[in-house]
């Protein structure tokens, strides 16, 4: 067909759509009069622009109308098995987390007014003394989330006269474009490349400050890969002790060392007690928080840090900022932490209370229980394989994509994950009380799968 066919075809379906009242009136009854004609307005404008561009295809608008009408933003189920899963929206938040901010979200909040003294005061207060106590640093300040922190950091202590050394093998990407090389250039300051991608020794240091004796000292956390073999870095005692600032880009913010599997993730309170200046982390990665950037270190660096212009650009939100301080204020008793926090407890859920998970969902769904293991995810302990029973589903005809779809469009959206030719749902990521909701989706799917409808 011809583009000016298609034009013509165009226009002809135009003149055939129905008014914005004929529309809405389908849906007035599930709504208000005013919402269903916004809602038909758009609908129809959207319609109106895709003949223009040539659209042939069939489309039901009252089917598009009751999709614009539900909220896009959704709570789906993840059995992925992938604990933080950046498009699932990390970390689920704790029981104490949501209270918080529930609490926070409904009314007026002392957010930036001190109590007692009646006096303007700083978001930063609710969560320094925590931070304090958590990390050994002198100040603490928090942002709108970990690739803020970080480049705040470097626009506050580093400039144009001021260049930063890094690595050659910490010149990351961290995803979604955060380039370290780029951030740097944000920040207007020169960047001074050192080492190798695989080598970099205390003297390429010592060398370049020789050079350049006020540059800054970045360390970039290769968060979600690892350099193995003929490898070698400086640790971040070394780096500190050669008298320069030191910002240190942790990634994942692991605050509880009690946590085994957090063993290979560097620590915040590691890097300040080495003497960093700054410490950059996130706070929903392995923390388990809501989206945050946090930032620890020095006084003299956190003050810089916060009169930066960019400080107001970047600031955390009030409801972030309430469930940030209920998560760490959990991280007090690590083993509460441990029970509390979604996150620290889908990583250290013993194998016996997976199978007896798995076991349930099973019988629920009609499938079978096999071992298969899955990655921690949101550019954390990419190396760590998270091993233990899921549920592998038959999709009939033995199309798993097909019926991945289906669960993905069920209500609640159930996302499994799709390997070795199955689909499969891992318990692990499901909280107990998704279990039920999660076969229900599960069922209706596989009875669509069998139909074909
Ligand atoms: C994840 C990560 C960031 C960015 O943090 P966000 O919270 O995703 O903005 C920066 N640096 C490192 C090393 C990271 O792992």
């Amino acid at each position: 067909m011809s583009v000016t066919s298609t034009r013509v075809e165009g226009r002809t379906r135009l003149r055939e759509l129905p008014s914005v009242d004929r529309l809405a009136a389908a849906i007035v009854d599930e709504t208000s009069p005013a919402t269903a004609t916004s809602v038909a307005r758009a609908v129809l404008a959207e319609r109106r622009r895709e003949l223009l561009a040539g659209a042939t295809d069939e489309v039901d608008l009252i089917d598009r109308l009751r999709a614009r009408c539900a909220p896009s933003l959704r709570r789906v189920l993840n059995a992925t098995g992938v604990l933080i899963h950046t498009n699932l929206g990390r970390a689920p938040l704790s029981a104490a987390a949501v209270l918080a901010l529930t609490e926070t979200a409904r009314g007026y909040s002392n957010l930036e007014f001190e109590l007692d003294s009646g006096r303007r005061g700083e978001r930063a207060q609710h969560v320094r003394e925590l931070l304090q106590e958590l990390t050994g640093a002198q100040d603490a300040l928090v942002v709108n989330n970990g690739a803020a922190a970080v480049l705040l950091a470097v626009a506050a202590v580093a400039s144009t006269e001021r260049p930063v050394i890094v690595s050659r093998g910490q010149l990351v990407e961290i995803g979604g474009g955060f380039r370290i090389p780029e951030v740097v250039a944000q920040a207007g300051a020169p960047l001074i490349e050192i080492g190798t991608t695989n080598r970099t020794r205390l003297r390429d240091y010592t060398a370049a400050l020789a050079k350049s004796p006020d540059a800054v000292l970045l360390r970039v956390h290769q968060s979600n890969f690892r350099t193995v073999g003929f490898v070698e870095d400086v640790g971040i005692d070394s780096l500190c002790a050669l008298g320069a600032v030191v910002i240190d880009d942790i990634g994942s913010g692991a605050l509880s060392r009690e946590v085994i599997a957090f063993a290979e993730e560097p620590s915040a309170s590691r890097s300040v007690a080495a003497g960093a200046s700054l410490v950059c982390f996130s706070a929903d990665k392995l923390l388990g928080g809501p989206q945050a950037g946090i930032l620890v270190g020095e006084s003299g660096a956190v003050a810089a840090c916060a009169q930066h212009p960019l400080a107001r650009a970047l600031r955390v939100g009030r409801l972030p900022l309430a469930a940030l301080a209920a998560t760490l204020a959990l991280y007090r008793d690590p083993a509460r932490a441990a029970r509390e926090i979604p996150v620290l407890a889908m990583l250290t859920i013993d194998q016996e209370s997976l199978r007896e998970r798995a076991d349930r969902l099973a019988q629920a769904t009609g499938g079978t229980v096999i071992e298969s293991s899955a990655q921690v995810g949101g550019g954390a302990l990419p190396l760590l394989e998270l091993t233990g029973p899921v549920v592998r589903l038959e999709p009939s005809e033995g199309n798993p994509l097909a019926l991945a779809a289906r669960l993905r469009l069920g209500d609640p959206p159930l996302i499994p994950r799709v390997a070795d030719g199955g689909v499969l749902l891992d318990p692990r990521t499901l909280a107990e009380d998704e279990l039920e909701p999660a076969a229900g989706v599960v069922r209706a799917a596989m009875r669509d799968d069998r139909t074909g409808s």
